[in-house]
């Protein structure tokens, strides 16, 4: 019964090495004149979600971000793909061009889902799309995904909270509308107040984050992880201080989308670098916090 309300009569001998039913569950059916937007996770194709896989077997058309990975856009060969790229600070009026747009192919009575990297409501304007839809009576649906801030972290071996580090974490961003350092951001606020930092978006503007940091009392030489293309094959990962990220960046020839993680979480990556373990590489420091006790014994 599942399948038959998700095949559509379709062909879905194009997912190859997948098998063609979901888990048995009682999926949603996208209709007709619906959006659902949907987190695509942060690139790795086995991040996406159950009801992400759901929607792409069902969309008519499938309009997706510049983070979305390719490969994870062949598993829907029946549906248009409109890509709806943005990248960094430009003009709001685009923007509204891919929301009148959304409405439109809903108001076509197509099956819409609206594809972002990462989840849809974290620093993607998946909100301000889902407003606009439902200003214009679209009924939406909400298909959270898997943040960069959190799946990159941990594909670098990096646990964005942990007993011994940090009781809080911030998701802060680097840029505001206008592509600028965000100056509705308290940076000395968060700089006393959140032990550990995740910053989406912030190549850019890192050597003044990281000053405004410092100025509020983070130490220079507190660590400092960039990773670049986080879960995808090529990722990589650079450790820094608050001091050097700027020029450490620039050193290693880093380029977005990255996500910079700042505090002792990112000690830890001298054990639990796994990506690098699994390639032969042994833990650099099996006690990076200098604990001097076994783990399970926290
Ligand atoms: N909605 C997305 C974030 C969109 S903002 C999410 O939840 O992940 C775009 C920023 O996300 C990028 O500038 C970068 O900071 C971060 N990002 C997204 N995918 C990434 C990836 N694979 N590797 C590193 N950073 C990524």
């Amino acid at each position: 019964m599942v399948a038959k309300r998700l095949s559509h009569g379709r062909d879905a001998r194009h997912n190859q090495g997948m098998n063609d039913r979901l888990p048995n569950h009682d999926w949603p059916a996208l209709e007709p004149g619906w959006v659902w937007l949907c987190g695509a996770g942060p690139g790795d194709p086995g991040l996406l979600t159950l009801h992400a896989l759901n929607a792409m077997r069902q969309a008519d058309v499938i309009v997706y971000d510049a983070l979305v990975s390719e490969s994870i856009l062949d598993w829907a060969p029946q549906a248009e793909k409109i890509y709806a790229g943005k990248r960094g600070g430009k003009p709001s009026a685009k923007q509204r061009d891919i929301s009148l747009h959304l409405v439109d192919l809903a108001r076509a009575g197509r099956r819409v889902l609206r594809l972002k990297g990462g989840d849809p409501f974290v620093f993607g304007r998946g909100g301000e799309e889902a407003q606009t839809l439902v200003q214009h009576g679209i009924p939406i649906r909400i298909v959270p995904g898997i943040t960069a801030g959190i799946a990159g972290l941990a594909y670098a071996g990096i646990p964005v909270t942990h007993r011994d580090v940090n009781q809080s974490v911030t998701f802060v961003t680097g840029h505001d509308k206008a592509g600028n350092t965000p100056t509705a951001v308290d940076w000395a606020g968060i700089a006393r107040g959140s032990q550990v930092i995740v910053i989406y978006m912030g190549m850019k503007h890192i050597g003044e984050i990281a000053a405004r940091l410092i100025a509020a009392g983070r130490s220079p030489s507190e660590p400092v992880a960039v990773t670049t293309t986080a879960t995808l094959t090529d990722q990589r990962t650079i450790e820094t201080t608050l001091a050097h990220v700027e020029t450490d960046i620039a050193a290693a020839g880093l380029e977005p989308p990255a996500i910079i993680c700042v505090g002792m979480a990112v000690a830890l990556r001298q054990a639990l670098d796994w990506r690098g373990q699994a390639a032969g590489e042994a833990p650099r420091n099996l006690d990076p916090l200098d604990l001097r006790r076994p783990a399970e014994a926290g």
